[in-house]
């Protein structure tokens, strides 16, 4: 259902993705491990064309963009066909939690306001959060705010979220509430790709695991596989630090 090709990204000089590939099937989880620097959130960002790869082909269901000649409606395609959770939440701070699910529904698909409120207060019960719907942003917790996060992203009808390091500016405490949402997402197969440095979550839920080292994936395989018989040195090196 995703077929990434040849995919590159410089900043001016700086080449940050050196030719990516890699395929995802649909109701599969993705997982991309590796050091910070290394590209994985530009990665996740060239996906939904937040940022304007250099070279490559993204196939995300019906559409496909080439950005040797991407058109800005073929782009508009693209975004619409995932949707992101992000490190910091990014809810808009002057709506509750239920505006902040519905805004895409209003704005992007043109829902009628009463539908996508009743839509939205439904995905808000699925993440546990139905008793916080008028709340906003301050009022609740960060572990709260990121399960908003994911309801937004989860309304958006994309055919896959993409996940950035959704865990790792949570207080400890809130981790677990939040990977257990995406864990119930994992199980209704909804198509995945997470960046995480969350090994032992990784290891769960993950049909497959990318490891992204300097712009490249230098492995990818079955959980079971990166985690107990890594090809590469480079990939058990990694392991051995971060487990
Ligand atoms: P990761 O998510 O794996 O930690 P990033 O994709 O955030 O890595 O960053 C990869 C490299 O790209 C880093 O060297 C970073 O400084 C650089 N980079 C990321 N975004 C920009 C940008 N907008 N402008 C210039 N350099 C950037
Ligand atoms: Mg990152």
């Amino acid at each position: 259902m995703i077929k990434v090709t040849n995919l590159s990204k410089k900043f001016g000089d700086l080449a940050v993705l050196k030719g990516i590939d890699f395929e995802v099937k649909q109701g599969e989880i993705v997982v991309i491990i590796g050091p910070s620097g290394t590209g994985k959130s530009t990665l996740l960002r060239c996906l939904n064309y937040l940022e304007t790869p250099t070279t490559g082909i993204i196939n995300i269901g019906p559409v496909k963009v080439d950005a040797a000649n991407a058109s800005s409606k073929s782009v508009t395609q693209l975004r619409q066909q995932s949707s992101f959770v992000f490190q910091n939440y990014a809810l808009f701070a002057n709506k509750t939690a239920l505006e902040n699910v519905a805004e895409g529904l209003i704005t992007v698909w043109k829902e009628p306001k009463q539908q996508a409120l009743a839509t939205s207060k439904k995905i808000l019960e699925q993440v546990g959060l139905g008793d916080k719907i008028n709340h906003y942003p301050v009022q609740l917790s960060g572990g709260q705010q990121q399960r908003v996060g994911i309801a937004r992203a989860m309304a958006a009808k994309g055919e896959v979220i993409l996940f950035d390091e959704p865990t790792s500016a949570l207080d400890p405490e809130w981790v677990d509430e939040v990977l257990a949402v995406m864990k119930q997402l994992a199980q209704g197969r909804q198509t995945m790709i997470v960046v995480t440095h969350e090994m032992q979550f990784a290891r769960e839920i993950a049909d497959k695991i990318i490891f992204m080292e300097q712009g490249h994936i230098v492995e990818q395989g079955s959980a079971e596989q990166m985690f107990t018989a890594p090809k590469s040195e480079r990939t058990r090196a990694f392991l051995a630090r971060a487990t």
